[in-house]
């Protein structure tokens, strides 16, 4: 009942939004602005956390809107899921209640960096995340452009240093004001789309760009430093047109693993599962990429785009002569297109017809829709606390593309983060981080904050330095309880089933060591049941205690996973441990390093005087000369005691 008067409220609030009635408060604790997904995610925690919090969106319709791939997770981004599941975050369970095809990537290495991952119904996604923002208590949706961040100087004494009140939206209606903002526009600062020869002002195909006023604020006024990156999206094809038998099928795994903690099973059933398809490009498509060079404006631009999920175009001309993979993707479950994933282009459509033909399966190809890409600001990390505030400016919040990243889950696991000290903030509670060694979303947040990005930013499993422990399967274990019991956002329910399976798992392994027998009791106890040529091995030694017999004879599960990484994980729990004191000895951010009374090279100084580090932990990615500037940083840190 509860939850029906709070979908009625939220939706009431919608209609009225939409009818422009003077429905809204004019005050809550936390506004965020975009509804893609670090929005959602930030809202949502927010929420939980129990702040008043309301999310302003251009379109309600494109709330969870898949921009891109339909595709949640893979190597590094499925970890990411993970985490934010065990924070009680949506993404997870959107993505079970949305997955039509599921695998496990990276099979092929140990079980703490395989990459859970599904393709997904795009409008199942959205539908599931809409459906959950708009029950979630102290949560409102207003359909709505923000003009303007409303700021205030907290102190005449310090130039440069804000405090953010609200926000303004482009309709001129009065402000709405908050004591904390989270900003998460995505590709839409400044927005740019490109197609061929043309250019057109844009966030996405069919959304305007984020109004210029809000671009000002943050460069203008509070005087942010912005960069400009770039991204582009393949062209979607009509699936009839598509000759299949001439492409390799790539079936899902036999039972769909879920992404959520709290799910043992996925909506789709095994046997719904959709297949993938495997192609390549032939000789054809570098042609037609060389031939039209020089009617493509988005390739001759300067802004750097993802490296790790490069256009055709630049594929083929970083790497001539190369056959390059395409998959065929589904869309959905009902949906009659394919989404061929390594083929982002934005050359004239009619030209990406013909690169199309090219490929065999889709010699008959049909575009619906044709690539496009899409240029935007986004504001340099280095400037953001490891809360997600902007240093200079209080209770504002950034998370998602317009920090650098790219991806939905990177944007996800940003947002959450930035809900939640938001939400923090608004409640006068103090800011919190969360460590690189205790999960992919702090290794994330450290390495933009404390390194910044030259290009999109995505999230690999090679990043983490403590990877045997940060594994998908005990995402709960590390972060559920924290949730919990420190930073209040995950519900009573989620934090039960963590601490069982937590005690669960403790008290199996114990009654596992306990049990030891020679291998003639083994014989003995085991009698005609015939043996593997593993489980006879292991039989030879004389003496083994039924953990080893299960870590040797079983299928990775839980119980195996704890198992099998605790003696390494032991052995790097004193590295973790330094690392966590060092990030404890924060610095402070008005430091003065260009006159501090400490034996420093200019160089030196100008450096920490841009970079300005929030601690003096060093990740092995912040610099190639860890003891040097470790030394540095902890001279600072001295001088302050
Ligand atoms: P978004 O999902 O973009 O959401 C931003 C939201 O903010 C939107 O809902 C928008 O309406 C809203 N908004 C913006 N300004 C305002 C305002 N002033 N007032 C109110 N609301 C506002 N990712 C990959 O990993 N690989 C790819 O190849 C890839 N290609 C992409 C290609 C294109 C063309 C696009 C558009 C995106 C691509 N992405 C890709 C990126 C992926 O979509 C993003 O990483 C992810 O969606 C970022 O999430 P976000 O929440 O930061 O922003």
């Amino acid at each position: 009942a509860q939850k029906l008067h709070l979908l009625r409220h939220n939706v009431l609030s919608f209609v009225s939004s939409r009818t422009g009635s003077d429905f809204t408060r004019r005050q809550y604790d936390v506004i965020v602005v975009g509804g893609g997904h670090a929005g959602t995610e930030a809202a949502a925690a927010a929420a939980r956390l129990g702040a008043e919090t309301l999310l302003i969106t251009q379109k309600i319709m494109t709330i969870g809107a898949l921009s891109c791939n339909p595709s949640l997770g893979g190597v590094g981004k499925g970890q990411l899921v993970r985490e934010v599941d065990a924070l009680d975050g949506l993404c997870g369970r959107a993505g079970d209640a949305a997955g039509v095809h599921f695998s496990i990537l990276n099979r092929s290495k140990g079980p703490a960096v395989w990459g859970p991952r599904a393709q997904l119904d795009r409008e199942r996604y959205r539908q599931f995340i809409q459906s959950e923002l708009l029950s979630t208590p102290r949560l409102t949706v207003l359909e709505g452009s923000v003009d303007e961040l409303l700021v205030s100087q907290p102190n005449p004494e310090e130039p440069g240093h804000h405090r953010v009140t609200g926000i303004r939206l482009v309709d001129g209606s009065h402000p709405i004001l908050s004591s904390s903002v989270v900003l998460t526009t995505g590709t839409f600062l400044s927005g740019s789309l490109f197609m061929g020869q043309t250019t057109s002002p844009g966030g996405r195909m069919g959304d305007a760009q984020s109004c210029a006023g809000l671009s000002y604020t943050l460069k203008e006024t509070l005087g942010l430093r912005v960069g400009r990156l770039r991204t582009g999206t393949p062209p979607r094809i009509v699936k009839e047109s598509v000759d299949l038998s001439l492409a390799q099928l790539q079936a899902p795994d036999k039972q769909p693993t879920p992404f959520s903690f709290l799910n043992t099973h996925t909506r789709c059933k095994p046997e719904e599962q959709l297949p993938c398809y495997l192609t390549h490009t032939t000789p054809g498509v570098e042609r037609v990429v060389r031939e039209s060079v020089h009617l493509n404006c988005h390739i001759q631009q300067d802004a750097k785009g993802p490296r790790y999920c490069p256009s055709i175009e630049s594929r083929v001309l970083r790497f001539p002569g190369r056959r390059h993979q395409v998959w065929l993707e589904p869309e959905g479950l009902t949906s009659d297109l394919l989404y061929p994933q390594g083929l982002s282009m934005t050359m004239p459509p009619e030209l990406q017809l013909r690169l199309l033909r090219e490929i065999p399966a889709l010699h008959r190809a049909e575009i619906r829709t044709p690539g496009y890409g899409v240029q935007y600001d986004f504001v340099c990390p280095t400037q953001l606390t490891p809360s997600l505030q902007v240093k200079s400016t209080q209770g504002l919040f950034l998370a998602g593309q317009i920090n650098g990243t790219t991806g939905y889950e990177e944007a996800a696991a940003q947002g959450l983060w930035a809900g939640v000290n938001a939400g923090r903030t608004a409640l006068s509670l103090p800011p919190m981080a969360l460590s690189r060694t205790q999960s992919y979303i702090g290794v994330l947040i450290d390495d933009l904050v404390g390194r910044g990005v030259t290009e999109p930013y995505r999230m690999f499993t090679s990043r983490a330095e403590f990877r045997t422990y940060l594994r998908p399967d005990n995402a709960d274990l590390r972060l559920t309880p924290r949730g919990f019991e420190e930073v209040g956002c995950v519900t009573l329910r989620r934090y039960k089933k963590a601490v069982s399976v937590r005690d669960g798992l403790q008290e199996a392994l114990m009654a596992l060591q306990s049990v030891a027998l020679s291998s003639t009791r083994w014989r003995e106890k085991l009698g005609n049941i015939s043996l593997s040529e593993n489980k006879s091995t292991t039989l030879k030694r004389t003496q083994f205690s039924l953990l080893n017999f299960t870590l040797k004879c079983t299928e990775p599960c839980a119980l195996w996973l704890s198992a099998v990484y605790r003696p390494h994980c032991e052995k790097q729990s004193r590295e973790m441990e330094r690392i966590r004191s060092e990030e404890s000895l924060s610095l402070p951010s008005d430091m003065d390093y260009l006159s501090l009374p400490v034996s420093l090279s200019q160089e030196v100084r100008e450096i920490l005087d841009r970079v300005r580090p929030n601690t003096v932990s060093l990740s092995k990615t912040t610099t190639n000369h860890i003891s040097t500037v470790y030394a540095i940083l902890v001279k600072c840190y001295k001088y302050l005691q």
